[in-house]
């Protein structure tokens, strides 16, 4: 049926269901979409499973943002899908539009110099846009307000085993300010200039530079104490953050600072690099988690608990063996847990072997 706008402007539609928990001790969270129309099916799939494995229970909201206004099938189909509040919001053009100072040519050349390139995404316009939106816009949208945390959840993801911890409470209980699953190496033709101008913000300026917490994760990001960038990155299609994290000053004036680079459109900054360094020079190594006891998958990595007891408790679907952190060849999951000091999961030596 045809949709009438009761909301403001930026918000398109709202589905009101039932509250979840009980009252005031509830975290201010949220499940957090972009989307766009044309992958209705594949959210779907996400929101059944996600659904299924943890929010059924817990009937938290679910937020959609799109860049154009949301279809009358897709807001159907999703409201009907979820357990809590569903709503839907447009992101505003200063938001997903080139900002004045970007050369509109130079940004067209280097996609078209990239179209036969193998770099993923290297000749596409609106995957630029989007990096641009997931570094330094989402948390800015009027519907973020209602909430403290958000969990990020995109198209064609799985949960293969019960989520009996809800990482909300998790976040808020632990004061933890950043979580993930995966960790993932970045593409260096996508970031050639991002560690530069990013010590350019944190370390060449003292005001910010006397800010930062003594101990923090820079091992994470860089093997050679901050000369250069390892291309390790969380990998944000999953994250879960606290929004006051990316509300900060310090965080803005770095996501403006590299605006003025034009690096998502000269090149092809990813929101992950962008993320990951922020994260893991602003926090303290234990305001950071990854969420061993999630498993997740995405394209070509998937996560799953090392730790037996909870592989049955939590009827998952996934083999331990088969984890990315301890199966995979990229270094990222690893060298975190190394430098953080994160206790592992119960079975991780067994498994490690
Ligand atoms: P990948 O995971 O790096 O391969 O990138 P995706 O294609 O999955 O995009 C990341 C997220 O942004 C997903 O949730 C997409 O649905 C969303 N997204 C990507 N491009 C657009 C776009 O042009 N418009 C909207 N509304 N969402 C987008
Ligand atoms: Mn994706």
């Amino acid at each position: 049926g045809s949709m009438t706008n009761k909301y403001a402007p930026y918000e398109l539609y709202r589905v009101v269901k039932k509250t979840y928990g009980n009252g005031s001790k509830v975290p201010r969270a949220t499940l957090f979409t972009l989307v766009r129309n044309s992958e209705l099916f594949d959210i779907l799939e996400s929101i059944q499973r996600l659904e299924n494995r943890f929010n059924g229970r817990m009937n938290y909201d679910w937020v959609f943002m799109n860049d154009e206004p949301f279809s009358d099938q897709f807001i159907e189909l999703t409201s009907a899908m979820v357990s809590g509040t569903a709503r839907y919001g447009i992101i505003p053009r200063e938001h997903w539009s080139y900002p004045e100072w970007i050369d509109q040519d130079k940004a067209r050349a280097v996609r078209e110099s990239r179209k036969f390139s193998n770099i993923i995404y290297g000749s596409s316009e609106s995957y630029r846009h989007m990096c641009r939106y997931n570094s330094m816009f989402f948390y800015k949208h009027p519907i973020m307000n209602d909430y403290d945390l958000y969990w990020r959840v995109e198209p064609n993801v799985d949960f293969m085993c019960d989520i009996l911890e809800d990482p909300f409470r998790y976040m808020e209980e632990t004061q933890t300010q950043y979580g993930f699953t995966i960790a993932f190496q970045e593409i260096a033709r996508t970031v050639e200039t991002l560690w530069e101008r990013s010590m350019g913000y944190f370390l060449r300026n003292d005001t910010v530079k006397n800010q930062l917490p003594e101990s923090n994760l820079l091992g994470f990001v860089s093997d050679d104490e901050g000369k250069s960038y390892n291309m390790c990155h969380f990998w944000t299609n999953f994250e879960i953050a606290n929004l006051n994290f990316y509300r900060s000053e310090m965080y803005n004036g770095y996501v403006e600072y590299l605006d003025r680079f034009g690096g998502y459109f000269y090149e092809r900054w990813g929101d992950a690099p962008i993320h990951s360094i922020a994260a893991s020079l602003m926090l303290k190594p234990e305001k950071v988690h990854v969420f061993g006891n999630i498993a997740y998958r995405h394209t070509v990595s998937g996560s799953c608990p090392l730790d037996d007891e909870l592989i049955r408790k939590a009827r998952c679907t996934c083999d331990p063996k088969r984890d990315w952190t301890i199966s995979s060849p990229q270094p990222c999951n690893m060298k975190y847990l190394k430098v953080s000091g994160q206790k592992t999961m119960k079975d991780f030596d067994k498994y490690v072997g």
